[in-house]
């Protein structure tokens, strides 16, 4: 049936009415008053998203043009950098620092297992000279399911003292909270098409009062995503390049939308999709990828072992019109990703357990009690 697909992967998420109607309005010159007027509801908005008083700039880009941002404008080629890899993102901040030069010393951790936070702790105190620039890591690692220890690894940079964190909170800003006053992180990336609810294109980079000093002696060549012209522009609710104006109309209205519900409750409401997923998966009896411990609230990696992951997608995807992700790289074809991610509901997670549960007798995965998916999500979303 046409025009009846729900995106059940970790971006692009769903996008409410409100922000469909936004990008269907006539583009105003984004030189006019009118919108400078967007652009200051946006930053504002957007700081409150962030918890900062500091910057939070708007780029064209994807997610990927935020985390360049993110290394460019703040270190120079040979700068000793750790980088926490456990997944496809991580990976991507790896290749990212490569390729500008830098002096990569990557902590990893298997896929499917978070980032161990000791190990910055040993490779920061043992820096007594200070030459560590910068740790980067990704917090909600979206290829996996991870939720990394942000906070531990974070308190450990703090005790360094010089180094920046850098963080790329693509799938938890929205969906978790990132404290960036309160922790004292310093550079952030994200992008439109996840926890904002609105179509690809935006990117956002926050940036910490000590980034912008390590700003001052970056020597990275930079120009388009020179972060400095960003700042100059919004603090006069400008832009340096024009924006895709329709798509910040789309931004305004999906953080009206935010700020109506409250970051509290935009929290819980993902805690306890991701929950409800939780439950319904193991209740299924199919393996999920990522330890509760450690569960991305964006995000549900399942590993099934009976039935290939690839064909439990497929009749999901033909018969139900619902996409979910596969898995990236070597995972590919050995899980199957659950988006429960910005524009998602208690509605939504039912349906699509309702359909992954469909699939599976059709595939011969039948060791469950019919309806156990459905009565354990639902036994969650009516407990939270
Ligand atoms: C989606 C995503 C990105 C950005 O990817 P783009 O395709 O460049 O928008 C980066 N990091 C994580 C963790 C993501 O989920």
């Amino acid at each position: 049936m046409d025009d009846k697909l729900m995106l059940m992967i970790p971006g692009p998420t769903p996008v409410p009415e409100q922000a469909l109607l936004a990008l269907a309005k006539h583009p105003i010159g984004h030189r006019s008053k009118p919108f400078e007027a967007v652009i200051a509801d946006c930053t504002e908005g957007l700081k409150w998203l962030h918890q900062t008083q500091s910057d939070v700039l708007m780029l064209t880009a994807s997610g990927t043009g935020a985390m360049e941002a993110g290394i460019i404008n703040f270190l120079s080629a040979g700068d000793r950098v750790l980088v926490g890899t456990n997944g496809k993102f991580g990976e991507r901040w790896a290749e990212v620092a490569t390729a500008y030069g830098l002096n990569v010393e990557t902590i990893t951790a298997e896929w499917g297992t978070p980032l161990d936070p000791e190990q910055f702790r040993e490779k920061l105190e043992a820096d007594t000279a200070k030459e560590i620039k910068a740790v980067i890591l990704t917090h909600s690692e979206t290829s996996t399911g991870i939720l990394n220890d942000l906070e531990t690894i974070n308190r450990h940079v703090k005790a360094h003292g010089e180094a920046l964190i850098i963080v790329d909170a693509v799938t938890s800003l929205g969906a978790a909270s990132v404290p960036i006053d309160a922790w004292g992180l310093d550079v952030v990336a994200s992008g439109s098409q996840k926890g904002y609810m609105i179509p690809p294109g935006l990117g956002f980079v926050a940036v910490s009062a000590k980034a912008w000093d390590a700003y001052k002696t970056a020597t990275l060549p930079r120009y388009y995503l020179d972060l400095g012209k960003y700042k100059k522009a919004t603090d006069k609710n400008s832009s340096p390049f024009t924006p895709p104006v329709n798509l910040v109309f789309a931004l305004q209205a999906t953080l009206k939308m935010m700020r109506a519900e409250g970051l509290e409750q935009i929290f819980q409401r993902h805690d306890r999709l991701k929950r409800a997923t939780r439950a319904a998966v193991k209740a299924l009896g199919l393996p999920l990828f990522a330890p509760d411990e450690c569960a991305s609230p964006a995000i549900t990696a399942v590993a099934p072992t009976t039935v290939e992951a690839e064909q439990i997608r497929a009749i999901v995807r033909k018969q139900f019109d619902i996409a979910l992700a596969g898995g990236q790289d070597s995972y590919k074809g050995k899980i199957f990703r659950i988006g429960h991610l910005g524009f998602v509901c208690d509605r939504d997670v039912l349906t699509a357990i309702g359909a992954i549960e469909a699939a599976l007798p059709q595939l011969g995965h039948e060791n469950f009690t019919p309806g156990a998916g459905i009565a354990a999500a639902s036994k969650v979303l009516a407990e939270s």
